[in-house]
């Protein structure tokens, strides 16, 4: 796990690297995928770092609601509310960045061929 202070999305939050925020309240803070793999394709992430959802649950379920309520802004002001919402947990299955993050997809029929 990435400690914080190197953390690339810690940054977004701090402001020490700029990202194009597309929402945020008061845990959360949204932003655009660099590298799209939909029409609608924005990051979701607590401001405080925890590694993986699950962890995120256990240690702040307020914040995981905030992460989920951003989302569905998100999705509602680009893609009529309808979206998929994914978190990679785990180098196996995806995930890349260990700043817990939802991927908030849409603007398209998505298609359904992870493995
Ligand atoms: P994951 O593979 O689930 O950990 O997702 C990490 C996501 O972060 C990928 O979809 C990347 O395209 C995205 N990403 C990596 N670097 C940046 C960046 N500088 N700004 C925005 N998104 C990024
Ligand atoms: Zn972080």
């Amino acid at each position: 796990m990435s400690l914080p202070v190197d953390c690339l999305f810690c940054q977004f939050v701090n402001g020490t690297l700029e990202t194009e925020i597309v929402g945020q309240n008061q845990r959360a803070i949204a932003f655009r995928d660099i590298n799209p793999q939909a029409p609608l394709h924005v990051l979701v992430i607590p401001r405080e770092h925890f590694a993986d959802v699950a962890t995120l649950a256990a240690a702040d379920p307020a914040a995981l609601a905030d992460v989920v309520e951003l989302a569905q802004e998100v999705a509602m002001d680009e893609a009529d509310g309808e979206y998929r919402l994914i978190f990679n947990s785990g180098p196996e299955a995806g995930q890349s960045v260990f700043h817990v993050h939802g991927h908030v997809l849409g603007g398209t029929r998505l298609g359904w061929t992870p493995a």
